[in-house]
């Protein structure tokens, strides 16, 4: 019979499937003999079961009940004892971590009659009084469905009568008071009474962990985080420990390096008298985790030696969750923790040096999406600024917007196109929505772990954290500094989430420090650094090699000092825009051969001219050019306008040749699908010039560079190919041109003719394709919308959200390769065009090929190399290499 409850002994860290991450951390800590209160594990597959059933897998109660009898021998107490009562938590913990996105309940067993147990085992009848408030808080919101708001907006009514700010200031009676209102708020809102049985209590808690994990906000999260959506969570139930017991007990938060800068040395927040969700939630302004030692020297002592322990033992730095009750230490969660991208470096190769990890780990540790966002501008450190406030550097980058007080108006601003820092006084899991359109984020309470840190911090986004000089005013759509300024909603600031400062106004931005190191400028800084040896690893790790999509020669230059290994496409369509136009308007309205050839002729000197600069950037490395390949129309003036234009002149009797046999070409050229139409090798085959030219525009090209002692590859390369025989025709007519140049010349050119695989046909048949074809390079921007049959410029912005919201894709297809149907394809031509020729060279130019999910993909498919955006080429680098060592994407934050 499956069991879906595990008590912590029977668990470990690698169950996080069935357990749960925090689940199975529980369990590690355990059997590593540290102070874990007892407890339980419902497992993701009770979970699955429910969502899929409605109801609870049957024999669950039993396993619960049997569990907890367990639990309640060891504590020598019980739930529902009104002498001597136990009290438990309940929390979720799913797979990945995704903070506060889902439910959890604390003080579950109190009721009317046990608090007043609880009061006197603890004699402390505050502290029995304010837990039963707590428990009706949490369970009346996440629970009973009650807007949470309803009980903050009493409690804070309390307080005010009081006149204090402090809830360590509301008294017994004052507590006794809202646990009475909070009742009746929850019997008016849900028509229900809470429930006085702890056995129910504790049985709905557990089902609001399982519906939450459908909840929006949890949705929208692994969204997000491209987590998938089918794993449900665990539910952990475990013996309560009291952090609100007075002065000796206390909460805290923290990591084993600092999570910011990955600097050695343990980095936390700790607040005294107080249970774990108000130091996250920001409630109260926290103390640093060192000032634990003045306050509780031993429990400091110990905790720092279970944060060592802890480290040593995953080999990675973790974060934790502890509290303290009445002097007595108590671990309540250890992970991984989420670090920035800028740690995450630092951290790798720290480690590295401290003998925890080897080279490939290092490797591991880091990814192409955190070397991105170092890659990301930084405020320029010589403009002028005017600082409002410093805050907490909670998750760094530079990030400009117009400030907006809500997640809906950023929703909104940010969908007209605005740039929006979204500003609170601290975050929830509600603000999610804003957090994500938002450039950058600034609460004005909460320390580096509060929640906006922490999802900001996941999700890369800048966010200044705890800049308690702001007096932040939702209501009036304003916030206040301290010198007595005011900022309104839609002015513009900017925040340096890596200093944590916030600047009034635009602050001009400058490249980081990690681009100007690629571009090979020297920068002594110890990130930089970091980052230098971890590419140094990839580079001897990596198989795939690495190209760049470039046109230009600049594109090409910074393209090989960021390490690019050739050009994997160089689109040539670019160089018949601006003043060459008019040239290519020359051929296409040409009356006579003689006319073609002279258009062609003009054109031939500057693209030859083109390819020379290009492979002299590119010297001693391979080129693929390709040859022309949208549709000639888009060279020629639209038909619309040249129409109305030609019938105005008419009206005027005027009559301008030229222009009516423009606009007869352009009819002529004119399709309702011009993507499926007259386009690459079709216009090789139908107007064979143009090709021509190209060709031996390269080829002379060549020649000029080894002439000259260079060392030229050029790779010529046809596009939308479908079948051998259209790739033969215009191979035989290259072959021909570049014998003639080459005996022209005097020199031998080592070329390569090959073609892109971007129809589906062509992926059908390469293997006769391969016949004709040096080198396959798959082109899966075409590939995928002709396998999908979604039009590439039109689609995402039209139905996409739609197709997300529905789950048929998690990802667009666009972005990330759909590996089971585009994929398939890839595999099969692979395959096919390999048993053809089995030197046969293979690469990806689509855009696909700076996507590290698809880098993975291609590395396993067996591709010679990726090609990709100049500025994409570190990043695919540094994949590559995470790909060879059977490294998942996601790095280990
Ligand atoms: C492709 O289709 O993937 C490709 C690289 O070509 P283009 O984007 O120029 O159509
Ligand atoms: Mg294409």
């Amino acid at each position: 019979m499956t069991s879906y409850v595990y008590k912590f002994a029977d668990g470990n860290k690698d169950l996080k499937d069935l357990l749960g991450g925090k689940g199975a951390n529980l369990a590690e800590m355990t059997n590593l003999g540290l102070p874990v209160p007892p407890g339980f594990t419902i497992t993701t597959e009770a979970c699955k079961a429910y969502l899929a059933e409605g109801h609870e897998p049957e024999s669950l109660a039993a396993e619960v009940t049997e569990h907890l009898a367990e639990v309640e021998r060891t504590m020598g107490r019980r739930l529902g004892d009104a002498g001597d009562p136990l009290l438990l938590s309940v929390r979720s913990g799913a797979k990945f971590s995704m903070p506060g996105m889902m439910d959890t309940v604390l003080n579950i067993g109190l009721n009317d009659d046990t608090v007043r147990g609880l009061a006197a085992q603890s004699s402390d009848e505050r502290f029995a009084m304010d837990s039963y408030r707590r428990l009706l808080q949490m369970f009346g919101a996440t629970v009973m469905g009650v807007d949470a708001e309803e009980f903050h907006s009493k409690l804070d009514a309390r307080k005010a009568a009081k006149g204090t700010t402090a809830d360590t200031d509301l008294d017994v009676d004052d507590l006794t008071a809202l646990v009475a209102t909070y009742k009746q708020v929850i019997a008016e809102q849900t028509g229900r009474e809470f429930p006085q049985d702890a056995r129910e209590q504790l049985d709905l808690a557990v089902r609001a962990v399982f519906e939450s994990w459908n909840g929006d906000r949890a949705v929208l999260y692994r969204r997000q985080e491209r987590i998938p959506q089918d794993l449900g969570t665990a539910v952990n139930v475990q013996v309560m420990v009291f952090g609100n017991q007075g002065m000796t007990s206390g909460s805290g938060v923290g990591f084993t390096r600092d999570p910011a800068s990955g600097e050695r040395g343990v980095y936390g927040d700790y607040l005294q008298n107080a249970q774990g969700e108000d130091v996250v939630a920001g409630i109260r302004n926290t103390v640093s985790l060192h000032d634990l030692a003045d306050l509780d020297k031993a429990s400091y002592d110990e905790l720092l030696g279970i944060m060592d322990k802890l480290e040593r033992h995953y080999r990675d730095m973790c974060d934790i969750e502890f509290t303290i009750e009445r002097g007595k230490l108590w671990m309540l969660q250890t992970r991984v923790g989420k670090r920035t991208a800028e740690a995450a470096f630092r951290i790798a190769v720290h480690m590295v040096d401290d003998g925890l990890i080897s080279k490939d780990e290092a490797v591991l540790r880091v990814s192409g999406g955190q070397l991105a966002q170092l890659m990301f501008p930084r405020f320029d450190e010589r403009a002028e600024r005017s600082l409002l406030a410093t805050g907490m550097n909670a998750s760094p980058g530079a990030a400009v917007g117009k400030v907006v007080f809500d997640s809906d108006t950023a929703v909104e601003w940010a969908d007209r196109g605005e740039d929006v820092i979204l500003v609170r006084k601290e975050t929830n899991p509600d603000d999610l929505k804003g957090m994500v359109v938002a450039r950058g984020i600034l609460t004005s309470r909460g320390g580096k772990t509060s929640h906006a840190a922490v999802v900001a911090r996941g999700m890369g986004r800048t966010c200044v954290c705890g800049a308690e000089a702001l007096d932040v005013d939702v209501k009036a759509r304003q916030f206040r500094v301290r010198d007595g300024g005011i900022v309104h909603e839609g002015d513009l600031i900017s925040i340096d989430g890596t200093t944590g400062e916030v600047f009034a106004g635009a602050v001009p931005v400058s490249s980081s420090l990690v681009v100007r190191h690629f571009e090979g400028e020297e920068v002594h800084e110890d990130l930089v650094d970091a980052v230098a040896r971890v590419m140094a690893y990839a580079d001897t790790i990596r198989r795939l090699h690495v190209r760049a999509n470039a046109d230009t020669p600049e594109d090409a230059a910074r393209a090989r000092r960021f390490g690019a290994q050739g050009i994997g496409l160089c689109r040539t369509e670019h160089m018949f825009l601006g003043e060459r136009r008019e040239l290519v308007e020359h051929l296409i309205v040409a009356e006579d051969e003689a006319a073609q050839e002279a258009a062609l002729a003009a054109l031939l000197p500057l693209q030859r001219q083109d390819f020379v600069e290009i492979l002299e950037a590119m010297d001693g490395l391979p080129v693929t050019i390709r040859l022309i390949d949208p549709p000639l129309h888009e060279f020629l003036p639209d038909y619309t306008e040249l129409s109305v234009k030609v019938a105005i002149e008419d009206v005027r009797g005027k009559h301008d040749k030229r222009q009516l046999r423009l606009l007869e070409a352009v009819k002529r050229l004119h399709e309702q699908n011009p993507m499926l139409g007259l386009r690459g090798v079709r216009l090789g085959i139908v107007i064979p010039g143009l090709f021509l030219m190209q060709a031996r525009a390269i080829l002379e090209a060549a020649a000029i560079r080894i002439k000259a002692g260079g060392d030229a590859w050029p790779e010529i390369m046809i596009p939308l190919v479908a079948s051998k025989r259209e790739l033969d025709l215009v191979r035989n007519e290259v072959l021909g041109v570049a014998q003639e140049v080459q005996e022209r010349e005097g020199v031998s050119i080592p070329f390569r003719i090959g073609t892109m695989i971007e129809l589906p046909r062509a992926a059908m048949t390469a293997g006769q394709i391969a016949e004709s074809a040096e080198f396959f390079s798959f082109g899966t921007n075409d590939l995928t919308q002709m396998t999908w049959g979604f039009s590439r410029d039109d689609v995402e912005a039209s139905f996409f959200t739609n197709y997300l919201d529905n789950n048929i894709f998690q990802v667009s297809p666009f972005e990330s390769l759909d590996t089971e149907g585009v994929g398939a394809l890839v595999r099969k031509a692979v395959i096919d065009g390999r048993a053809t020729r089995p030197d046969l060279h293979l690469g990806v130019c689509g855009e696909h090929g700076g996507d590290p999910d698809s880098i993975h993909f291609f590395h396993d498919a067996g591709l010679d190399y990726v090609s990709c955006s100049p500025f994409r080429v570190p990043v695919a680098r540094l994949e590559a290499a995470r790909a060879t060592l059977g490294g998942g994407y996601a790095a280990s934050t």
